[in-house]
């Protein structure tokens, strides 16, 4: 039987002065009233706050030099987005470019592509979206509807993507598309495009709002649009492979665990003077989980700077992580008898409602956690 394993990682003193180096940057931030904690950390959208983190090397850290990056470890990277996650900061417009469509890129994108794009992302200055789901393909990834049919020089798009985050603000997406019929094999036949997310060339993003009533992801539709053979992501054919390898980046950093960090921020300080047994118990229990699921997300880290190929743990992390991320504003109703608010101004009130009305999408964007149980019980030999 497979099994998985979660090695302690010890922090090089390198990664720990940098660890310094962002608290520093953080700090003057804040002083100088750049941004304020925000609880959607990774949901926040501010085009100066990535600029400001880009001049500062802290996107697309672990890339060659001649693209921006600045030749980081897996595990230098983990200590930057920990700080900026628990700092509440806006990371939202580079956040998926630098997770995953940036590493997509480096890996399988043509070389027009790389030098084109990564210094832009690394920069702060150019945003990405995620194309993969559907209306009527979501969990079930290979069954996607969209077309791309070959013509002179590329390739031109037709369908619809649906759940898109940031695609209103966002200059690129990567798009799975359908470039052969599905036969016996349906992951076959599928293949990832970079699509330069403009009216004029067909795309249309239409607003979704959510349960908080934000505009944060969208129903994109694209009319033949067209797509030149330099922005095809690897091999024709051979896109199942890449969104399987994107989803291990996307599913195991922090932001799985700290979504509503912000909120137990808030409750600690709530609790301060009438802190009791009870309440003392429960928030212990949420601080020792939030350690415990801290140190399984450093291992996967260390996992990635090792090279390997850690999809099974990564799953762990987000099924376990995104549960403990839930559980956080249920503990916090039972231990505060106050009534969450979106408007009344405190910040506990906010962090409550926004919580809230946000916690049923942490177990369903990134893969929902059936798919998750499905992967981890096939990565176990169960099934
Ligand atoms: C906040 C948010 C942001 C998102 N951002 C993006 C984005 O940027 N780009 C993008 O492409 N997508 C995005 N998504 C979409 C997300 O990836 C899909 O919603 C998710 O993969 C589920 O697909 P679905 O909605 O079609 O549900 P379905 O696949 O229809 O699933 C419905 C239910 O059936 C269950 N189910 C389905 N198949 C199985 C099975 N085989 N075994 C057991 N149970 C099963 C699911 O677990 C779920 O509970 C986002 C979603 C959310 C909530």
């Amino acid at each position: 039987m497979v099994s998985f394993r979660f090695d302690p990682v010890t922090l090089p003193a390198s990664t720990l002065a940098l660890r310094d180096e962002v608290r520093a940057f953080l700090a003057e931030e804040l002083a100088a009233g750049r941004f304020t904690p925000h609880r959607n950390s990774w949901g926040t959208f501010d085009a100066e706050f990535s600029r400001r983190c880009g001049e500062r090397g802290f996107i697309g850290m672990r890339w060659p030099q001649r693209y921006g990056g600045r030749e980081a470890s897996a595990l230098d990277r983990h200590v930057v987005i920990e700080e900026m996650l628990a700092a509440g900061a806006p990371v939202g417009a580079h956040w998926i470019a630098d997770r995953q469509s940036g590493n997509n890129i480096l890996a399988n994108g043509s070389e027009a592509a790389r030098a084109s794009i990564l210094p832009r992302i690394a920069a702060g200055e150019c945003y990405f979206a995620i194309g993969m789901s559907e209306p009527d393909s979501g969990s079930d990834l290979a069954s996607v509807g969209m077309r791309a049919t070959r013509t002179d020089g590329g390739w031109r798009l037709n369908g619809t993507k649906i759940w898109t985050s940031v695609a209103h603000r966002a200059h690129y997406l990567i798009a799975l598309a359908r470039t052969a019929p599905p036969g016996d094999d349906r992951r076959a036949g599928l293949t990832q495009f970079i699509v330069a997310i403009d009216a004029a060339n067909g795309v249309t993003t239409r607003p979704i709002h959510n349960l908080y009533g934000a505009h944060e992801f969208n129903e994109v539709l694209f009319e033949d649009t067209f797509v030149p053979d330099d922005m095809i992501v690897g091999e024709i054919g051979a896109g199942w492979q890449m969104v399987t390898g994107e989803l291990a980046f996307e599913r195991s950093g922090p932001d799985r665990i700290l979504s509503t960090f912000q909120l137990l921020r808030q409750l600690v300080a709530r609790l301060a003077e009438t802190a009791d047994a009870r309440s003392n118990v429960a928030v212990g229990r949420l601080v020792a989980h939030l350690v415990t699921l801290r140190q399984m997300s450093w291992s996967v880290a260390g996992m990635l700077e090792r090279g390997a190929s850690p999809e099974l743990e990564a799953s762990v992390v987000k099924d376990v992580g995104t549960a403990f991320e839930q559980e956080i504003p249920e503990i916090a109703r039972l231990l505060v008898p106050e009534q969450a608010s979106l408007t009344r101004g405190d910040l506990y009130g906010e962090a409550l409602a926004q919580s809230v009305l946000s916690a049923p999408c942490f177990t369903i964007r990134g893969g929902t956690r059936e798919i998750l149980r499905g992967i981890i019980a096939r990565g176990l030999g169960l099934r």
